[in-house]
């Protein structure tokens, strides 16, 4: 049977991970928009609903139509596709709002089409879309949205993405309280250079992170989910920021940090119920200032972005 509409799941995802600024990602399971692609003989990118969120419509101001117009041209591909986007993840959140709608779209369209490009090629397409949003062509949310699990980017260009083994243990806890940071302005305001004495904590504690993930040496994890370069700069934006990690930390999670550019806070637990500790702990501290938040526990989604519903087999 031949189907022309697929409904996909794109998950959020916690990008630079501490240390890992600009190449570390890992993707959520349980948080995550919703979109719904539909070939259609109209060549194209046609954005038909937007729901949850007030987003350009026009596919060209929209990271899913740049996204989705990017794989059409490479392609060569003289057909186009419809897209609902459904958004739970609000803009601006610092957990991969518009990597959810960049990424999803070229996956979604990769399966109506029967599969002609790689994870890799997929990715090249959404950074395109992730350009539009930031101003930069960065995959380090895109890349776990698409591959799953965790992911590190070692290179954008060429592109070189290297998934990461995933601790089975290993738990996210997200709390995103109601202010708006966009990606563009928290870069303004990082030093463009750092110091060697910088860079050897910075990269020391990076290879013992990936090496604590491979080990699933939770301990060493902890050791290494350190960021005194990035952090220190950006926090000032997030009201409670200290007070929250210092909470969480108390709670028993091995580390906190930023999620993304902000506002978004993440911080990583050895299991599910210390993950919750984690949130309602973090969740307290804005409760107390007063500010409107979400917040979330997910275990590491492995599978990146997936089917809801349908099965695109092209004719
Ligand atoms: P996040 O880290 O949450 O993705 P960004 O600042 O990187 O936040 O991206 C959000 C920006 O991208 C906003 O300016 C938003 O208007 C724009 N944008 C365009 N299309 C979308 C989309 N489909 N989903 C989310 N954001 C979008």
């Amino acid at each position: 049977m031949i189907q022309n509409e697929i409904k996909v799941f794109c998950p959020a995802t916690i990008a630079n991970i501490s240390c890992g600024f600009d190449v570390l990602g890992l993707a959520l399971g349980s948080v995550g928009d919703e979109m719904v692609i539909r070939k259609t003989e109209l060549p194209g990118i046609v954005i038909t609903r937007i729901t949850g969120q007030d987003l350009p419509l026009e596919a060209q101001k929209n990271v899913a139509g740049v996204a989705g117009l990017a794989m059409l041209e490479s392609l060569n591909y003289q057909g186009g596709f419809e897209l609902e986007i459904h958004k739970k993840i609000k803009a601006g959140s610092g957990i991969g709002s518009s990597a959810a709608s960049a990424s999803g779209v070229v996956w979604g369209i990769n399966q109506l089409l029967g599969e002609p490009c790689t994870e890799e090629q997929l990715v090249r397409f959404a950074m395109e879309g992730e350009k539009l949003a930031s101003g930069t062509p960065h995959a380090d949310n895109v890349a776990p949205a698409i591959y799953g699990g965790i992911t590190l980017v070692r290179s954008s260009d060429p592109l070189d993405v290297v998934r990461i083994h995933c601790p089975s243990e290993l738990y996210a806890s997200v709390v995103h309280p109601h202010i708006e940071i966009k990606t563009a302005d928290s870069r303004k305001i990082l030093r463009t250079s750092i110091s060697l004495a910088d860079g050897i904590r910075q990269w020391g504690n990076l290879g013992a992170l990936i090496a604590g993930f491979y080990k699933e040496d939770y301990a060493l994890i902890s050791r290494s989910l350190e960021d005194h370069i990035i952090e220190p700069i950006r926090s000032i934006l997030i009201p409670g920021f200290d007070e929250i990690k210092q909470q969480a930390l108390a709670a028993g999670a091995l580390g906190c940090g930023i999620s993304g550019s902000g506002p978004s806070i993440f911080s990583l637990s050895k299991g599910e119920e210390t993950a919750q500790n984690a949130a309602r702990a973090m969740s307290d501290v804005l409760s107390k200032l007063d500010l409107e938040h979400d917040a979330y526990v997910s275990g590491i989604n492995t599978e990146g972005i997936k089917l809801i519903t349908g099965k695109g087999v092209s004719p």
